[in-house]
């Protein structure tokens, strides 16, 4: 079992959804904890201390490079240093681009790809100094493919996968790593909300909205969970995966496969 002791992993978006997953098994496998997000922290900061981890809480805006750089700062204050970084914060807005909210488009932009880049400039140094580092980019089915209506989401996540390869490129020589995990529907908050969405737009109780949303895109007619792209992580973090570099890994109950 890959062990992470000592090490310490920031994720960001992490108080719900996938992030809290994802953070709960690398906590669970022994690293610091430095969570990031909104909504119910003391929650999210529970259910990581009860793995056993050391955990602080950030509340940076991840639209906000100097809010970034301040979480930066406060995590290497605790824990001294950034091993593992997990960029999963995110957001979501459906509507065609006619009539798309530019503001939305802004954020969409910004949460979903431009913190990417904020976080790995300022995590980068200190990996190269310890030779090890593993960043992890929480992309989407919607980084390879795309769907109607979600323009700013799909060209953010296409975007969050040029970033991924052209960080692997420049660390392909070294201890760091960094690549990608692409999953399909995930039955979080985010989610949600587009199925009560179709629900309501379509007069549908919520199994028929959920099973319409599911049987559009993902064979399996399953959600992902969580647990499961936490796992796939924490593979990413182990040594079996030190030559990994640049991949776009897909947990989509077979969306892209079609
Ligand atoms: P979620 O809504 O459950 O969680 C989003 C997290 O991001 C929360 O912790 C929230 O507080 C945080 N967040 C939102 N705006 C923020 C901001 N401005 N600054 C800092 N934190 C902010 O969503 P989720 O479904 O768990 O999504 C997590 C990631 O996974 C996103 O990048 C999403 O695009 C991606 N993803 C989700 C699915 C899915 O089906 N749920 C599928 C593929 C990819």
């Amino acid at each position: 079992m890959t062990t992470l002791n000592g090490k310490t992993a920031l994720v960001t978006g992490s108080t719900s959804g996938i992030g809290l997953g994802i953070a709960q098994v690398l906590a669970h496998a022994g690293a610091n904890l430095i969570l990031n997000g909104f909504g119910d922290v003391d929650a999210a900061v529970s259910t990581i201390a009860s793995e056993g981890a050391e955990v602080m809480h950030h509340p940076a805006d991840m639209r906000n490079a100097e809010a970034i750089e301040a979480m930066f700062t406060a995590a290497r204050d605790r824990f001294g240093a950034v091993d593992i970084l997990v960029n999963n914060a995110g957001i979501q807005h459906v509507a065609p681009i006619e009539t798309f909210d530019p503001g939305k488009w802004d954020d969409i932009i910004a949460i979903n790809l431009s913190s990417a880049f904020h976080t790995t400039r300022l995590a980068l140094p200190g990996m190269h100094a310890r030779d090890w580092g593993r960043i992890i980019n929480i992309a989407s089915v919607h980084g390879l493919v795309g769907s109607a209506g979600k323009s700013a989401y799909v060209a953010a996540k296409h975007g969050l996968v040029g970033l991924t390869k052209v960080t692997a490129l420049e660390t392909a020589k070294t201890g760091v790593t960094c690549n990608a995990i692409c999953p399909g529907f995930v039955l979080t908050p985010l989610v949600q909300k587009q199925i009560d969405d179709l629900a309501r737009r379509d007069g549908l109780s919520p199994g028929d909205a959920r099973a319409r949303l599911l049987g559009e895109k993902q064979p399996s007619g399953q959600f992902v969970s969580p647990e499961a792209l936490g796992n796939l992580a924490l593979m990413l973090c182990s040594p079996l995966a030190s030559e990994v570099r640049g991949a776009t890994w897909a947990a989509d109950g077979g969306w892209t496969a079609q």
